[in-house]
């Protein structure tokens, strides 16, 4: 009997055990996943907690509901890898044997990180929204707020779902002008970019719509310290964005056990082959989903389509074949724009954000890189379509790899509507 270990049971972790399952004789594999808890969260919609438009009983599940049968959840937290052995040490004593191991335990907001940021101010003046309660605690604080500067703030590059800090920057923006008290607060959104995103085509929209809003930008900022006493955040260039009430994003690390094993670069991720997903120390490990360092988004999409060609790969893999299956980085984002509208983007490794019709090459139904209601109708669909057939491992009929078919050049003149 051989073990195939995947550690985290989230997005990525749920979905490829769900779809080895299906692949690999139980005979011959035992699958384990084990996670620290039993709470598994649908984290896009966390962007909606702080304005009251979702709720935690539609956020979390209980994880070991969404594994099949055959799979075995151990629910510990993860204390070290031996790649040479081939053993996972849990806290506790616990050890783990493997003679493969997927590597799935994302990536996590670390406050800590930066000094300041934690102390007397953490959830009074400065919230976060990449945790449930950081959502949920920023709610209750924009329920008071009805002047004054609020800052959205970004720490450092990469975080998941890099449009997140975007999209809550335009719901609040929304919500302010529905409770009509747009006029009486100043929004400003502090990047560590140069724009408003990575890619120049992206980074334009997104940026147009930001000056649409009268949001202010303060780019190129890279946070050194937060002054909770005077309410400023101080970057290394020493330029001060003050604020009466900030949202940030933490910078974003991968599980201090990758470190701890020996396995990660500085911020924790786990180098692979961009292309297999294969870690490039260890022929047992793949890693899937936010804790590897390939240069995509850290996006659910992404796990999903990487997933798609890990599968494959896999099977080649372990009966000594070559992998035949190649990930091109393909990723795609729904950012949400207030008023009931959404903007979506679709890329991958080589091509940016472009402007044309998804899924289907010139029909849609969804538009990309202008903000429609079909998209924001597509955004909230696709929480069911988590649940109930990606998580299951489910087909999903979306192409893994990105289609050019259809798209834009900016170059080329736009479509019309
Ligand atoms: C605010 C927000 C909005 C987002 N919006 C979108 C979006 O619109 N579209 C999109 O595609 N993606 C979005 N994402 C990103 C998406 O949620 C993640 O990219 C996705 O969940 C990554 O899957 P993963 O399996 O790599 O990590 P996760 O789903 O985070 O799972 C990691 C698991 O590992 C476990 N774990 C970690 N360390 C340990 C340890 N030491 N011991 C035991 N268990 C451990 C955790 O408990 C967790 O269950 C968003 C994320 C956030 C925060």
């Amino acid at each position: 009997m051989k073990t195939l270990l995947v550690l985290g049971g989230g997005t990525a972790g749920t979905m490829t055990a769900n779809r080895l399952r299906h692949r690999l004789d139980a005979h011959e594999w035992r699958i384990v996943v084990v996670d620290q808890d039993d709470e598994h969260h649908y984290q896009p919609a966390y962007i909606f907690v702080p304005f009251g438009d979702a709720t935690r009983d539609q956020v979390v599940r209980s994880r070991h509901r969404f594994l099949h049968d055959g799979i075995e959840l151990v629910l510990a937290e993860i204390d070290v890898v031996d790649a040479e052995a081939r053993t996972v040490g849990l806290v506790g004593g616990r050890e783990l044997v493997y003679d493969y191991l997927v590597i799935a335990t994302g990536t996590t907001p670390r406050p800590d990180q930066t000094p300041g940021m934690l102390g007397p101010e953490w959830r009074r003046s400065i919230f976060d929204f990449y945790t449930l309660d950081g959502a949920e605690a920023l709610a209750k604080a924009l329920a008071d707020f009805d002047h004054g500067r609020l800052v959205v703030h970004i720490t450092e590059m990469p975080i998941k779902c890099p449009v997140a800090p975007l999209e809550v920057t335009f719901l609040a923006e929304a919500w302010l002008r529905r409770r009509g008290i747009r006029d009486r607060v100043e929004l400003v959104f502090v990047t560590p970019l140069d724009g408003a995103f990575t890619k120049p085509v992206a980074a334009a929209r997104l940026g147009a719509m930001l000056d649409e809003r009268k949001i202010h930008v303060e780019t190129d900022f890279l946070v050194e310290h937060i002054d909770q006493e005077r309410r400023v955040l101080v970057s290394y260039d020493e330029r001060e964005v003050a604020y009466d009430l900030l949202i940030t994003v933490p910078l974003n690390m991968g599980a201090d056990y990758v470190a701890r094993s020996g396995l990660g670069n500085e911020l924790n991720y786990v180098p692979v082959d961009r292309h297999t997903l294969l870690s490039t120390a260890y022929d047992t490990i793949f890693v899937l989903g936010d804790a590897s360092d390939i240069p995509t988004s850290k996006a659910g999409s992404v796990a999903h389509f990487a997933v798609d060609v890990f599968v494959d790969n896999f099977l080649e893999h372990v009966e000594g074949r070559p992998m035949t299956g190649s990930f091109d980085g393909h990723a795609n984002c729904f950012v949400e724009a207030g008023d009931e509208k959404a903007v979506l983007i679709d890329f991958n490794y080589d091509v940016e954000p472009l402007p044309g019709k998804y899924p289907v090459p010139y029909v849609g139904p969804m538009t990309l890189l202008k903000e429609t209601r079909t998209n924001h109708l597509g955004k909230l669909a696709f929480r069911h379509l988590y649940w109930n057939v990606l998580m299951p491992g489910r087909p999903v009929p979306l192409p893994a790899h990105l289609s050019m078919a259809g798209k834009q050049q900016p170059s080329q003149p736009p479509e019309e509507a």
